[in-house]
């Protein structure tokens, strides 16, 4: 069904990117896997995707700056086609108290996780508005719902997220392309594996699954929001966090 499709993924060299650009992979598209720092890792996907006979493209892009944004659209547009699939998932966080956070702290987290997807989005839907289709997906976060103490920044950022979503949704419903969020609640990735034993402990009792999610069970979510047969959904945030944000 997918075939022939080109899926791009944002900070795809690791975590839930990476597991996302392997299940796309799977179901048929050819996959763009975005990074910034992580070439090495990248490549991996990529060397992983082409041994289960997929196809795959690295391209090094740093989604908070437009000018990079545009030339990887302008490189993709003139290469493999502009993608018909937009998983907005690059993401980072740095952490701390309101009363501490610096303006530079809470700048880049907002230039990476919220203008990083605008950006993106702004140039996918130029192209998917002409093919008149387009599946939108963009990684949001429990955080951004429910809030989260030590990560205004982070927070804020994730539930822009959601406001980006539903407003492109309602822009773009009449031209055959559909944007969702999908919030992850606790997932099992480097950026996870940078808190404490103790806070990962406190953090498993407030979910009512008892664990955290795999990067895989995001992935899964993703791929059937970017499916031809979910066209009649827009707008929405499915929550993938084992009832956390229930
Ligand atoms: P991760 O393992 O730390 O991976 C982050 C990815 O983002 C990497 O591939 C990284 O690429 C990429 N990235 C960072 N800055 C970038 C930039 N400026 N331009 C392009 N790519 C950039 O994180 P993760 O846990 O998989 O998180 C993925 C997404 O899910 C994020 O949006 C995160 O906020 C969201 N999320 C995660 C959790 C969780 O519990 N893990 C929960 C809710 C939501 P390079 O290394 O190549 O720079």
């Amino acid at each position: 069904m997918s075939e022939g499709r080109v899926a791009l993924v944002t900070g795809a060299s690791r975590g839930i990117g990476r597991a996302t650009a392997l299940r796309l992979s799977r179901d048929g598209f050819t996959v763009v896997i975005n990074y910034n720092g992580s070439e090495e890792a990248a490549l991996k996907v990529k060397e992983e995707i082409e041994n289960n006979c997929g196809k795959a493209l690295c391209i090094k892009c740093d989604v908070s700056d437009p000018v990079s944004c545009e030339a990887m659209f302008k490189e993709l547009s003139e290469g493999i086609g502009a993608p018909d699939v937009l998983v907005n998932n690059a993401g980072i966080t740095k952490d701390g108290l309101l009363v501490s956070m610096s303006e530079e702290d809470f700048s880049r987290v907002v230039d990476i996780n919220l203008k990083g997807a605008f950006h993106c989005m702004k140039l996918a839907a130029k192209y998917m508005m002409k093919k008149r289709y387009g599946r939108i997906i963009n990684i949001s976060s429990v955080s951004g719902i429910l809030g989260n103490a030590g990560q205004a920044n982070y927070s804020a950022s994730k539930a822009g997220i959601i406001g980006l979503t539903k407003s492109a949704a309602r822009e773009l419903a009449g031209r055959g392309i559909t944007v969702n969020a999908v919030a992850p609640g606790f997932v099992t990735s480097d950026m996870t594996d940078a808190l404490s034993e103790k806070v990962k402990e406190a953090v498993t009792q407030q979910i009512p699954k008892k664990r955290f999610g795999e990067p895989s069970e995001i992935a899964h979510a993703v791929s059937f929001l970017a499916e031809e047969e979910s066209g009649y959904i827009t707008g929405q945030v499915l929550c993938v966090d084992g009832g956390m944000a229930m």
